[in-house]
């Protein structure tokens, strides 16, 4: 069943019409990559479902994002909390300047985790979900803006995982990276998925191809078709 349903979806921003009559089940466990051309929405998109759009002046949103029996659209949301159930990725690394450490507990703290041992075993397990540890167990102290772009977007990916997100809404995670770098984050998504629910916005058909179960079709706003991705990419 879907964790996700998304129903008669429109935002606005003041009276711009960016995103239009979009329906659409966002099933468990699953990859869904969102492709379409520059402007057509898919960032609005995938901004509204944790309420992340709604830092942007005049952004507004009408319809529904069902999770878990709620609709994610109305204001009695604790939206915090929201962020930290569905996590997010920008396209450019954007760790903390701060120790790589620091970088996955930093909001453990926050939220009152004080244990060091518990913090630590968080921050290894983070680490190694991401496919990080080998690289940085030897140097968790440094500076995380000393790592590599690709390094930096796990790391970016390991500390959404520290929150215990269920969805991971990524927006061109790969996109500035190296094609090596860039295969890296797509192994780690197709591991991700067996444990989290992965939106992907992504510019790139074959990546699509590759990573995604779902693909959904932006254009202008609209979705124009969406499906299995096997399906759609099997043309002959
Ligand atoms: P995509 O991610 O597919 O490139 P976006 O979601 O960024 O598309 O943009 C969809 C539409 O919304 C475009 O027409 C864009 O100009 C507009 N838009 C995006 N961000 C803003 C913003 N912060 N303020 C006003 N309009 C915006
Ligand atoms: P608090 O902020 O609760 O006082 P500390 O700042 O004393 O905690 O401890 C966190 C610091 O300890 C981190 O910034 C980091 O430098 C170091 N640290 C803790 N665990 C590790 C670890 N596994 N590897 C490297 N450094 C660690």
């Amino acid at each position: 069943s879907p964790v996700l349903e998304v129903k008669d979806l429109n935002i606005y921003y003041g009276d711009h019409h960016a995103v239009k009559h979009i329906n659409m089940p966002i099933e468990e466990k699953s990859i869904t990559a969102l492709i379409g051309p520059s402007g057509c929405g898919k960032s609005t998109f995938l901004r509204t479902i944790n309420r992340m759009n709604d830092l942007i002046h005049g952004a507004r949103s009408e319809g529904e994002i069902l999770y878990g029996g709620i609709n994610l659209l109305t204001s009695k949301v604790d939206v915090v909390q929201l962020r930290k159930e569905i996590g997010m990725v920008f396209q450019r690394p954007n760790p903390f300047p701060k120790s790589i450490y620091e970088n996955l507990v930093l909001s453990l703290k926050f939220s009152g985790i004080r244990d060091k041992k518990k913090l630590k075993d968080i921050a290894e397990d983070c680490l190694r979900k991401a496919a990080l540890w080998d690289e940085v167990k030897d140097r968790l102290d440094k500076s995380a803006l000393s790592l590599s772009g690709g390094q930096q977007q796990r790391l970016c990916i390991a500390r959404a995982l520290a929150l215990k997100p269920k969805v991971l809404l990524l927006d061109e995670p790969s996109s500035a990276l190296d094609p090596v770098s860039s295969s890296k984050i797509e192994e780690l998504l197709l591991k991700l998925k067996e444990e989290y629910t992965i939106v992907i916005v992504t510019h790139n058909m074959q990546q699509a191809a590759r990573i995604a179960d779902k693909t959904a079709f932006f254009y202008q706003g609209e979705l124009v078709e969406y499906g299995d991705t096997s399906q759609m990419f099997s043309h002959p």
